[in-house]
Parts: C-alpha cells; structure tokens; sequence
C-alpha cells in the first residue's frame, strides 16, 4: 500500500471531503484522505430518515459527551459526530444554509469577507445542489407559510424574518454529502477505518500523521486537519500543541503552546416543544401502523413516503427585539419523546427554538485518557442566552399559535403552556441540548493564521467547523465545506507557488 503522499487530509468529512477536491485539481497531485470511520455505503445513510437509526450506532457515530456542566444543571449533554465517509454530514438533517452575509464580515479577516464566501459558496452549491425538500408533511407546509410575505418557494433565511420548508442536500430523495459531491469525483486516495493518533514532525514541519494502529504515512507538502471541532483539537493536543500546562498534565511533550487550542468552543443552543394529539403529525398509532410497513417500499419505488422525510422539514428565523433574526426554529412533523423512552406511542409534532448567535463559551481539554476529550460547552455560562431562549419561546408559542394546522393541531405536552416565566427559564437550563454545531475550538485568527495554517508550524493546516472564529447564524454543514473548499485553496496555493515544496 502506498505510504507516501503530497497532502494528507485527516477526516473525510464535510470540510475534508471538499478539501480534498480542491487539492486534486492540481494534476498529478497525490491526495491521501484518511477517515477513522467506514465507508458511508450503507442503506441508512442513503435513506434521509435513517439518521433517527445513526443516532445510535455505535460504528459511524463519536457518541461524544460533554462533561456535566454546572451552568445547565450539573447535566452532561450528547455531542453526536459522525464517523464514516461525510462525516457528521452523513448522519445530519441535511438543511443547506450558508449564514448571513454578516456573519462572515464580522470574522474580520482577509480572504474571508461576505463577497469572497458567496462566491465560493456558488462553487459549492453547483456541486451539492440544494433543492426544496420534495415531499414535506402538510404541517410542514403549513409552518412554512407562517410569515404572510414570505415566497412559500423560497427557503427561510436568516438575513431576515421568514419561515419556509427548508432546502436540502438530497439528490433523486436520497443524501447527496460532501463525499458525493466533492471526495468521490476527486481522485484522491482514500483510506477508511484509520484513525490518525497524531502528526508526525521534523522540528516544526509537519511530515505525516501516525495511526493508532501503529502505522505511519507521509506527506511531502503537508497535512490538512479535517476531523472535526471535537477531533481536531485532540489530534493537536496529541500532537503537543495546545495550551502547555493541560498538555504536561495529560503526559505529553510540548512541541507548540497553543492556549487557543481547545478554546472557544460554542454551538448553538436548542430547547424544543412537543406537540402530541390525535390525528396530528407522524407517530406510532394504530392507524399508521400500514403507512409505516409500506414506507420502504414507497421510499425505494417512488423516493417518497415517510422515509423520505430528513425529519427537520422546515423552519423560521425570528426577532425578538429589532428586525435582525436571533433565533431559528426547525419544525419536524414527527411525535418525539420527551421522557427518555426510545418508542413513544401517539402522533404530534415538534419546534425548537436556538440562538443564533450564542455569547457562551466553553473549552475542549486532552485528560488522562488521550482520547476522550473533556468537552465543556459552558451551555448558559452566559446567562443573558438563557435570558433570550426563554423570550424565545414565548414568540414561538404566539408563532405556532398562528400557524393554519387547522385539524391536525395538537396540544403543547412538553413544557406545556402553563410553564412560563421563572419555571420556563429553569426548564430550558435544565433540559436545553444544542442543535449539533460545534465550533470554533482551533479559530482562524487564533492559533490559525487566516489561511487555515498553524501558527508556528510548517505544513500544517487545520479546515473545518472548528476553524470558525464565530458561529455562523444557522446550521454549519455548508458553511464547513465551504471552510473546506477556500483552505484547500489556499494550501494548494501556498504547496504549488512555493518552490521549497516542488524540489
Ligand atoms: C445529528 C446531526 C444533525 C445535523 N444536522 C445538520 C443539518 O441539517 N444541516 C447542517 O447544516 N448541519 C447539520 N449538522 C452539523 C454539520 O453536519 C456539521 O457542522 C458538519 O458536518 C461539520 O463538518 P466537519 O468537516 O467540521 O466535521 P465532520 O463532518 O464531522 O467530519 C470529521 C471527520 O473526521 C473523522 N475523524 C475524526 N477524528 C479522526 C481521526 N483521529 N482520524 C481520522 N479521521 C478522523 C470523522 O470520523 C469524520 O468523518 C448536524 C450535525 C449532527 C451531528
């Protein structure tokens, strides 16, 4: 097997999939993409509905965790990665948002200002394609036309107040993820089932990554870090480079004090309402039992039916004070269980609300157990986010309140109604998980130099969620290819322009 290459990409997720294609432009550019996971060939990640069952696997998911968290009740909450070919991408919803113009002026940095990015995301989205969810349930069509102005074709976006049913990433009703759309035409090597331990060195070059299965592979122009927010970070730490003292305490030699490393980790906070009532959205009764047994079938037949459904159908983003949307919502036409029992008998729907853009910072640290990140999201360090979630909710209500349901309205079951004001507050702190988008942990502008390249080292780059300074305002998975598209850019820049690495 071939052991030496010009780039190693580790991670063949959203970013590292889309790297990787921009680096296999060069010709006769020799791309490694390394991937702990198996391959994303699997019937439920092909179906959009099989993510409920990802959810659970043990093989294609990190099932990570953070630590109990004091600001959200003493409580540990779920941090679900995906780890297989598209990465978080083949387990996620699917919902296609680049974020606000806004957000990506407000980076501050060149080569990442609002025009720079939507031009890129215009390259992206010729390879992803977008669409409108084919076969929304009508309570999802009904969510979606909330907002009177609003174009019921358009997608909701969060420049402004708007509601829609949300654009995917599907393509013929099946997940089309960055493995499709940008690893698999590329012609890069790819290597599933090898989890990278750590990057290997000469002084500060960067020369290769070392497996955990003891094997080693070499990169002659470098190794591009595309693991993840949460697996990043580590591979830096296990590396030496983080913040000195949490590195000596864990055992490992310092090679770069990083304090950023680790550091600024946010994710979008999320607390959701359930809706449970006869006739209503999809569940388990009596009546749906045919509908549910002949799913497959539709699915396979005619792309449609219920498994057709990424679950997360549609949405809005809404104000609380001023016309600019701090909060987004996804509404899902699904019964879902509020009381920790996995099967939950009856038929209703869901909405959450989510900040955003979050002031809560927390911190990812390497422990004795090199591999077991010690995540503190520092969920409502911040409370003035609590403060706004719990304002959030009673808009929510009034919104959902508005909503033409007609008959297949159904009841709040969780909260309920009744719990408003002090009691909601403490609710949301103490039930309140976020909607999956961690970033942040190793910033452009922090340990990054703007193009992705680590500060102090040689022939590193990191390109992924964890690369954001600040979250973007709605969900991340296009903005992480995007991230993953502009550094493989400029790493082919720095690799081809730059006679050292040509000799
Ligand atoms: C359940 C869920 C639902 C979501 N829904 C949406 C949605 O609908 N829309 C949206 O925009 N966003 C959504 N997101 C978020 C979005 O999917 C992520 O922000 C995005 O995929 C992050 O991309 P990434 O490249 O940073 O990391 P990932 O896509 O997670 O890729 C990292 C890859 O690196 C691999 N890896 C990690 N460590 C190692 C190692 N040591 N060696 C080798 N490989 C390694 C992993 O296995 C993984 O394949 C969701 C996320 C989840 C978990």
């Amino acid at each position: 097997m071939q052991t030496e290459f010009d780039h190693i990409v580790v991670g063949g997720g959203s970013a590292g999939c889309a790297v990787a294609a921009r680096l296999a432009e060069q010709p006769g550019a020799r791309v490694c993409v390394i991937e702990a996971g198996p391959s994303d060939r699997n019937i439920r990640v092909k179906v959009p509905f099989g993510l409920v069952n990802l959810l659970g696997s043990d093989r294609r998911n990190w099932k990570r965790k953070t630590m109990p968290m004091a600001s959200a009740g003493g409580r540990q909450v779920s941090v679900p990665r995906g780890k297989m070919l598209g990465g978080s991408g083949s387990i996620n919803s699917m919902v296609w948002f680049r974020g606000t113009r806004a957000d990506f002026d407000a980076w501050g940095l060149p080569g990442w200002d609002a025009d720079t990015v939507w031009a890129a995301y215009d390259e992206i989205e010729a390879r992803m394609t977008p669409t409108r969810l084919p076969h929304p349930h009508p309570l999802s069509e009904a969510f979606g036309a909330m907002f009177a102005a609003n174009d019921p074709h358009a997608p909701p976006t969060p420049e402004r107040e708007s509601a829609g049913v949300f654009h995917t990433n599907m393509r013929r009703g099946a997940r089309w993820s960055a493995a499709d759309g940008f690893l698999r035409p590329s012609g890069a090597t790819v290597i599933t089932d090898a989890e990278v331990d750590h990057v290997t060195f000469e002084g500060i070059r960067a020369t290769g990554v070392a497996l955990r299965s003891g094997r080693h592979l070499t990169a002659r122009s470098g190794v591009i870090l595309s693991a993840g927010s949460i697996e990043s970070p580590m591979i830096l730490m296990r590396s030496g480079i983080g913040p000195a003292d949490d590195l000596r305490r864990a055992g490992i030699e310092v090679r770069i004090d990083a304090p950023g490393v680790g550091a600024n980790l946010h994710d979008h906070p999320g607390f959701g309402l359930h809706f449970k009532g006869q006739g209503s959205g999809y569940g388990l009764t009596l009546g749906q039992l045919p509908a549910w047994a002949l799913s497959p079938f539709k699915w396979m037949l005619a792309r449609s039916g219920r498994l057709s459904s990424n679950t997360v159908e549609a949405g809005a983003f809404y104000a609380l004070d001023g016309d600019t949307p701090e909060i987004q919502t996804h509404f899902m036409p699904f019964l879902m269980g509020w009381q920790g029992r996995a099967i939950i008998w009856g038929s209703g729907y869901f909405a959450d609300v989510c900040l955003c853009q979050p002031r809560s910072r927390g911190r990812l640290r390497i422990g004795a157990d090199r591999y077991a990140p010690l995540i503190d999201l520092n969920l409502f360090g911040d409370e003035s986010d609590l403060d706004q979630m719990t304002q959030a909710v009673g808009k929510l209500r009034s919104l959902l309140d508005a909503a033409d349901f007609g008959t297949r309205r159904a009841p709040e079951a969780f909260p309920g109604t009744h719990v408003t004001g002090e009691a909601l507050r403490e609710v949301i702190k103490t039930r309140a998980g976020t909607a999956y988008h961690p970033v942040g942990t190793v910033a452009l502008g922090g340990p990054l130099d703007a193009t992705g390249a680590l500060k102090g080292a040689q022939n590193l780059w990191a390109a992924d969620a964890s690369v954001m300074p600040r979250i973007t305002s709605a969900n991340t998975n296009a903005p992480s290819m995007m991230i993953g598209w502009q550094i493989g850019g400029f790493v082919a820049q720095a690799t081809w322009s730059d006679q050292r690495n040509i000799a």
